[in-house]
């Protein structure tokens, strides 16, 4: 395999190489569960799919750890270093009148029925960060130990002057940030460029536990740190998110783990761009979103925005359009179409003598393209015309009758392995059953001898059974159910 990723962190596409060998860790920031997810989260989240099932692919076994982030992150997240504001599942709960824990589990249940229905593969683990918290507090006690961070009343802060490194993932140095940088001043921050890696609770606040600084609860970027190197041990193959990602929070998530360990944090940073309506980022704060619900009632399947988040390359920005999931829709059914028909050929092929055309194994041709394509950055697009133009070669080929059942399964067999790594479920089209193909294969040899009373005796039959056959050239024919 010659993977190359594009790796945030060198700002450029390198050749994956695992750390063990056949063996790949990977993080992928989850949801914050307060509200439904929405195509943006998905797309974010299938960019890692597509990545672990193409290693997956090349045989890597992958440890995929999603986390739930279910305390800490605030409502004012695109300010300064995301550590001001409410709690977004505290506030989320005092409009419901629930408590946390309910809408954590109400979200994060949700959560997982959208990955299914969009075929995301389950991670290997779904760590909670209400369930990490002693790992947090024993990091950040660690990291006040090593001159990294400071406790002011209760308040525990990261001091990034400490970090020599910082600002190498997103390019906000202290330099940039000193000029530009939009800050919260926090009254015991040392520098308003500063983090929190611990909160002290207002009394009313309900998520709240001890500390040896507060009673209180961990910052955001905290989080992360701990439960993937909970998991994945202190360097990992890949980390991924969504752009919004990069800063504050992974720029912080790299400080404090290796702040920490004194190792380096991650191999390759994957970041997938936006989804975005009508130009700007589809989100949960700017309530432009759907579900896939919504999506559903509209007539549209799950499968068909798969399809169209495939169509794009995980590095730019795509604009969600309802012309594009028509496309999308259209395309779905053509790939579904063409993979039924491959498997009704090539099982009629089974039972029958003659056959139509020669065996030629085409596939290999287009299963190293597809790689190629795949290897390059995980170029889905370039990679769906690969299997388009397979299509349009043996959907000729159907059509000219010069396509032998042997050939068809050889696609078939290639269209399935693609298919791991595509994920596209396609619904099988109602299998015919062995009887009905040898009645359908008698009748063929009675019209080849002309005996046509009895070619009418079981087409009679055939239908009977709720089956209609369609004759074509060479007395070759197709079964349809009536
Ligand atoms: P959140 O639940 O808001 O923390 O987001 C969960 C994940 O979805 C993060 O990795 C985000 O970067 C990602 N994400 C959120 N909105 C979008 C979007 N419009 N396009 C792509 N990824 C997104
Ligand atoms: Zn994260």
């Amino acid at each position: 395999m010659a993977l190359k990723i594009y790796n945030t962190l060198t700002k450029s596409k390198e050749e994956f190489k695992p750390i063990h060998p056949g063996k790949v860790g990977m993080y992928v920031c989850g949801p914050t569960v307060y509200d439904y997810l929405h195509p943006g989260n998905l797309r974010s989240y299938m960019t890692a799919d597509v990545l672990r099932r193409y290693l997956e692919y090349h045989g890597y076994e992958v440890r995929m750890i999603k986390n739930i982030t279910d305390v800490g992150h605030l409502t004012e997240d695109s300010i300064g270093q995301g550590d001001s504001g409410e709690d977004k599942i505290s506030k989320k709960a005092q409009i419901e009148r629930k408590t946390p824990r309910q809408i954590a589990d109400f979200f994060e249940e949700y959560f997982h029925a959208a990955e299914k229905k969009i075929n995301i593969k389950k991670a290997s683990f779904f760590p909670r960060a209400t369930e990490h918290i002693q790992q947090m507090i024993k990091i950040i006690s660690s990291l006040i130990e090593k001159g990294y961070a400071y406790e002011v009343n209760g308040n525990v802060f990261f001091d990034v002057t400490k970090f020599s490194t910082y600002g190498n993932l997103s390019g906000n140095t202290l330099d940039n940030l000193k000029v530009g940088a939009r800050l919260e001043e926090h009254p015991d921050k040392k520098n308003p460029w500063d983090f929190a890696l611990w909160l002290k609770a207002p009394k009313e606040h309900l998520m709240k536990w001890e500390s040896p600084w507060s009673v209180g609860y961990p910052g955001w970027h905290i989080e992360c740190s701990a439960m993937s190197m909970e998991y994945l041990g202190d360097t990992m193959d890949i980390h991924a998110g969504g752009e919004d990602n990069i800063f504050p929070h992974h720029e912080a998530e790299i400080a404090q783990s290796e702040g920490y360990s004194g190792k380096k944090f991650v191999n390759f940073w994957v970041h997938t761009r936006f989804l975005l309506t009508d130009g700007k980022k589809m989100s949960k704060s700017k309530g432009n979103f759907f579900t896939l619900e919504e999506l559903e009632e509209k007539g549209y399947t799950s499968m068909a925005l798969r399809l169209l988040f495939l169509s794009g390359h995980h590095r730019t920005q795509l604009n969600f359009t309802w012309p594009a999931l028509d496309q999308a829709t259209t395309n779905f059914q053509k790939i579904s179409e063409w993979a039924n028909n491959l498997k009704s050929i090539e099982s009629r092929g089974a039972g029958s003598r003659v056959s139509m055309g020669e065996e030629i194994d085409f596939s290999h041709i287009y299963q190293k393209r597809f790689e190629a394509a795949m290897d390059d950055d995980l170029n889905t697009p370039l990679a769906l015309a690969v299997l388009y133009e397979l299509i349009t070669e043996t959907n000729k080929l159907i059509a000219e009758e010069k396509l032998s059942a042997a050939t068809a399964k050889n696609i078939f067999n290639f269209w399935e392995k693609i298919n791991k790594v595509l994920g596209l479920a396609i619904a099988d089209r109602e299998e015919i059953p062995k009887e009905i193909i040898k009645l359908a294969e008698a009748r063929k040899t009675a019209r080849e001898n002309k005996d046509f009373a009895k070619s009418d005796e079981l087409r009679e039959k055939i239908s009977e059974f709720g089956y209609e056959i369609d004759d074509s050239k060479n007395n070759n024919y197709t079964i349809k159910k009536k």
